[in-house]
C-alpha cells in the first residue's frame, strides 16, 4: 500500500492544483559545464542562450543577438511565434503521447495537409531529418527488393552530400570525415560529384539496373551551399524514370518555405518519389517526415519500419501551426523579398570592401564564399559574428551561410547586416 504522503502527491498531479517548480529549474549551469559533462562532439559558442522572441535571442547575460541562423534552419518563424505557442499550450493540456497502436488526430491533420499540398499521398512521421532520410534509404530498399530482387540495392548518392549521422545517412553522406570509423558501414553506395549529369548517365548505363535509388539535396546545404542545377536536378529525375530507380530529394534543409516555395522542388520543375523534411517542418519543435506516393508506400507493410515517438501528438501539433503560417502566400512572397534585401546589403558591404567571392542561394538561405585572400576564414567569421551579437553559420571553411527566419523583420535584416560587416571586419585583417 502507498503511504498516505504518497497517495496525496498522487492526486496533486492529477488536480488541477498548482505544481511547485521543479528544483532542477533553478540549478546554476554555465557553459564550463558543458566540457565537464556533456559528450565532447560539439564545440558550442561561449555563450549561452536563455530567451528568444521572434529573431532575437538573448543569452545568460542578457546581451542581444539577431539571430540568422535559426537553429540551422530550424526556427523558421523565429522563436516562441505565437501560433506555435498556442498550439503547444493547447496540445500540453490535451494529450502528450499515445502508442502506435492508435492512431492521434494532430497527425492525421498534419499528413492531410502535407499530402493536399504536395506530391505525396502517403506520410511518414520520425523525430529527426537522419530518421527521415534512414526511412527513405530503407524504403526505397524494400522497394526494389520486392518488386526487382536483392540485386537492385545500389544507392547513388554525392560527394559533399550531409544526410544525417545514423550510420546508413553517414553513409549516404559524402563528406568521409563524418564516415569514417564506424565500419563496417552499409554498403552499396557510389558517390559521384554534384551536378554532374554525365557521371549520372555513366553510373546508370554501366549500373542501372542495380539502382535502387538516387538521394540528392536539391541545394547541397552543409557541403558549401551549392545550388542543383536545373538540367542536373531534372537529368536525374529522368533517369531514375527510365532505369525504374526512385528519387529521393532530402527538403529537410531546403523544404518548409526556406526557398521562397513549400518545397523547393516546386522551383526546380521536378517531382520526386520520396521528399523527406524535418528541421522547419516543427520549427524548434523535433519532427521529421518522409513524404511518398501510395505505390511506394505500400513496401513497408506493418511491422516491417516504424518509432516510438514519430508521429507524436505535440509535435504534429506545432508542426500544424508552422505548416498553416508558412502555406501561405504572404510568407512565401515575404521570403523572396527578404532575399531581395539580404541580396541588396550583402553586395553592399561587399562594394565597401571585396570580402565575398561569391553569394549565393535562394529565399533566406544564403552563402556566402569568402573572397580567396580569406580561404578558411569563415569559422573565424562566425565566432566574431558572436562578439558583435549575430547567430550565423557556416557551410564549411570557406562560407558564412545565413538562414533565418522567413518572417524576420526589416529591421533585424539591416540591424543584422550591420553586425555582420563589423564582425567581417573584425576577422578578416
Ligand atoms: N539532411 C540535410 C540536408 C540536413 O541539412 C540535415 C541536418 O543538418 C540532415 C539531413 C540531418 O537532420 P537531423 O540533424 O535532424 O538528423
Amino acid at each position: 500500500m502507498p503511504s498516505s504522503s504518497a497517495a496525496q502527491s498522487v492526486v496533486a498531479h492529477t488536480s488541477d492544483a498548482p505544481v511547485a517548480t521543479s528544483a532542477a529549474a533553478a540549478l546554476p549551469v554555465s557553459r564550463s559545464d558543458f566540457d565537464r559533462y556533456m559528450v565532447p562532439c560539439f564545440a558550442p559558442a561561449p555563450f549561452i542562450p536563455v530567451r528568444g522572441e521572434g529573431s532575437r535571442v538573448w543569452d545568460q547575460a542578457g546581451r542581444m543577438y539577431i539571430d540568422f541562423a535559426s537553429g540551422v534552419a530550424v526556427t523558421s518563424l523565429g522563436h516562441c511565434h505565437p501560433a506555435m505557442v498556442k498550439a503547444i499550450e493547447a496540445q500540453a493540456r490535451t494529450l502528450w503521447h499515445v502508442s502506435n497502436w492508435f492512431t492521434n488526430e494532430p497527425a492525421l491533420r498534419l499528413a492531410k495537409r502535407l499530402t493536399d499540398a504536395t506530391f505525396a499521398e502517403r506520410v511518414f512521421f520520425c523525430n529527426s531529418g537522419a530518421e527521415a532520410n534512414e526511412a527513405a534509404l530503407k524504403l526505397a530498399r524494400r522497394y526494389a527488393h520486392d518488386r526487382s530482387g536483392p540485386h537492385r540495392m545500389r544507392v547513388v548518392s554525392t560527394l559533399n552530400a550531409f544526410h544525417g549521422r545514423t550510420l546508413f545517412t553517414v553513409t549516404a553522406g559524402g563528406q568521409a570525415k563524418y564516415a569514417s570509423g564506424f565500419g563496417p558501414n552499409p554498403s552499396g553506395f557510389t558517390h559521384l560529384p554534384y551536378n554532374d549529369v554525365a557521371a549520372l548517365e555513366a553510373e546508370f548505363a554501366s549500373h542501372g539496373a542495380e539502382i535502387c535509388a538516387v538521394i540528392l539535396e536539391p541545394m547541397q546545404g552543409e557541403g558549401g551551399m551549392t545550388p542543383g542545377t536545373p538540367e542536373y536536378l531534372q537529368a536525374a529525375r529522368r533517369l531514375c524514370t527510365a532505369h525504374g530507380a526512385l528519387l529521393i530529394l532530402d527538403e529537410i534543409q531546403s523544404g518548409m518555405g526556406r526557398t521562397g516555395a513549400l518545397f523547393s522542388y516546386m522551383q526546380k520543375g521536378i517531382v520526386p518519389d520520396i521528399l523527406t523534411s524535418a528541421k522547419g517542418l516543427g520549427g524548434g519543435f523535433p519532427i521529421g517526415a518522409m513524404l511518398t506516393t501510395s505505390d511506394v508506400a505500400s513496401a513497408f507493410s506493418v511491422g516491417v519500419h516504424g518509432t516510438t515517438y514519430g508521429g507524436n501528438p505535440l509535435a504534429c501539433a506545432v508542426a500544424g501551426a508552422v505548416f498553416d503560417v508558412i502555406n501561405t502566400t504572404e510568407v512565401l512572397d515575404g521570403v523572396k523579398a527578404r532575399h531581395a534585401l539580404f541580396m541588396e546589403g550583402l553586395r553592399a558591404i561587399n562594394g565597401r570592401r571585396r570580402v565575398f567571392r561569391d553569394l549565393r542561394g535562394e529565399g533566406v538561405w544564403i552563402g556566402c564564399e569568402l573572397d580567396s585572400t580569406w580561404r578558411g576564414k569563415a569559422m573565424d567569421v562566425m565566432t566574431a559574428a558572436g562578439d558583435a551579437g549575430l547567430i550565423v553559420l557556416v557551410a564549411g571553411p570557406d562560407v558564412v551561410r545565413l538562414a533565418p527566419s522567413l518572417v524576420i523583420s526589416l529591421d533585424e535584416i539591416l540591424e543584422g547586416l550591420a553586425r555582420l560587416e563589423t564582425a567581417l571586419n573584425h576577422a578578416l585583417q
